[in-house]
């Protein structure tokens, strides 16, 4: 059987990912870099993760990717179901050109898997008449040359006549933007990481102790490996695996998505004539109806630290009365559809919401990439090339990453 169809089948992903890695090559490629010790070990199959490892074995490195639950888990930030790819990120230009670049990466892979990781869907952003997120991403959006389209209250009411339009005066929509499917797309990469050479395995890394040079990872299942450099891109298990360094740096607050039915035979909420939406007057978001699972709004609940091992993923009779309140003011036609399903997730915040993507003060070899802050997984391809490059070169990240910025502290400034 094909790596693909093993993939396929019912199995858990995980379990398969580690046998067709043992099966394939277990061990480190010959790389010059000495006898069963992988070039680079990288801990965390998330969406930082799994781009990393796929920048470094494009550059010839011999590469263990590990995780404690397998690519794509449900525990994982990057497990769910659907992420919004968009270009607007206000003044930051940065993320902007991040975002153009990887949307070609997901575009390649979704090719290279077959699977339909990549929904071209639009993206609308909306908010009142001259909201500063929006004049500021369409200026950015205009000096890269991304295709846009600024919509008055009259131009939105006209052409989405299912939003209601209460507080709304703008729209910034982005025809090429759209919807990745999360999971798929994870498991996608890990699969071709793992075609390419990579070890793909499911173990628990422990905590490296001591400092200087790492020289070997011990994992929950008593097994060490050997490795050059590390990366640990861990998502919102960071501050539980270094809490002394990243403790304070990255809080993991709940998130909550709610999926709606869509009154039978009715594509008002479908693509193409629903795009994905992100809500300025209420810091919401969502997707159309994606493969028939329903419309998705995602609205967070006050925040409270949350435990991604062991939390209780179940939304509470608050939040559904929440959420309930909010489409009925926003999409009229589905006050009364019923929640068809629900996920409990978490972010992996920092305060400005910069990634936190950094060398560890106290290893010379161990690197970290981490701090989505809630709008990471579209940019894993970016992040991915980015450490790589940093575990490659040795070069000191850009300062807005650093750990030494994110410890002095700063205001959201990224969304
Ligand atoms: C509800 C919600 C909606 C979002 N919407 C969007 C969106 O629309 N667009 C967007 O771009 N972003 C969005 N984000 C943000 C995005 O999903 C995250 O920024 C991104 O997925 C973070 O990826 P990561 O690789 O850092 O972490 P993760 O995906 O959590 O991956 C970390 C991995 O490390 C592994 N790990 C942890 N500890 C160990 C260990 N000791 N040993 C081995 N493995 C370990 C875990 O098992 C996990 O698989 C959203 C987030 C949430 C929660």
């Amino acid at each position: 059987m094909k790596r693909r169809d093993m993939l396929r089948t019912a199995v858990g992903a995980a379990t398969v990912l580690a046998a067709a890695a043992e099966a394939s090559a277990s061990q480190p490629k010959k790389s010059g870099s000495g006898h069963g010790i992988f070039d680079v070990v990288v801990i965390g199959a998330g969406v930082f993760g799994v781009w990393t490892a796929e920048h470094l074995l494009r550059a010839g490195r011999s590469v263990l990717l590990l995780d404690a639950w397998g690519p794509g888990h449900s525990r994982a930030t990057s497990g769910g179901e659907t992420r919004l790819i968009r270009m607007s990120y206000g003044a930051n230009e940065l993320y902007t050109r991040w975002t153009m670049r990887s949307l070609d990466e997901w575009k390649a892979l979704a090719k290279d898997s077959g699977e339909p990781i990549f929904n071209r869907t639009g993206v609308l952003r909306m908010g009142p008449a001259g909201h500063p997120y929006i004049t500021d991403s369409e200026k950015t959006l205009k000096a890269l040359g991304v295709p846009f389209e600024h919509l008055d209250a009259a131009a939105l009411a006209r052409r989405f006549p299912q939003i209601g339009m209460e507080q709304l005066g703008a729209g910034l929509f982005e025809p090429d933007s759209g919807v990745l499917l999360a999971r798929r797309g994870i498991q996608a990469a890990a699969e071709r990481c793992s075609t390419r050479g990579a070890s793909v395995l499911v173990d628990a890394a422990l905590p490296p102790s001591g400092g200087g040079e790492l020289r070997e990872l011990s994992t929950a299942s008593g097994a060490r490996y050997r490795g050059k450099q590390f990366v640990f891109a861990c998502g919102p298990w960071l501050p539980k695996l270094f809490p002394a360094l990243l403790g304070k740096l990255i809080t993991v607050p709940r998130a909550e998505v709610f999926f709606l039915g869509l009154p039978g035979g009715d594509r008002r909420f479908a693509a193409p004539d629903m795009p994905g939406w992100i809500d300025e007057t209420s810091d919401t978001y969502g997707t159309p109806d994606i493969e028939y699972r329903g419309f998705k709004v995602g609205i967070d609940p006050p925040r409270a630290p949350f435990d991604p091992d062991t939390a209780v993923r179940v939304v509470s009779e608050e939040s559904i009365a929440r959420m309930r309140a909010y489409v009925r003011k926003r999409f009229p036609g589905l006050a009364d559809a019923p929640v068809v399903e629900t996920r409990v997730c978490q972010y992996e915040e920092t305060a400005s919401g910069d990634f936190l993507i950094d060398r560890h003060p106290g290893f010379s070899n161990v690197w970290i990439a981490g701090g989505g802050s809630g709008h990471g997984f579209k940019l894993g391809p970016s992040v991915g090339e980015y450490v790589a490059e940093r575990v490659l070169t040795g070069d000191a990240p850009d300062p807005r990453f650093a750990i030494a910025t994110h410890q002095r502290g700063a205001r959201r400034a990224v969304d």
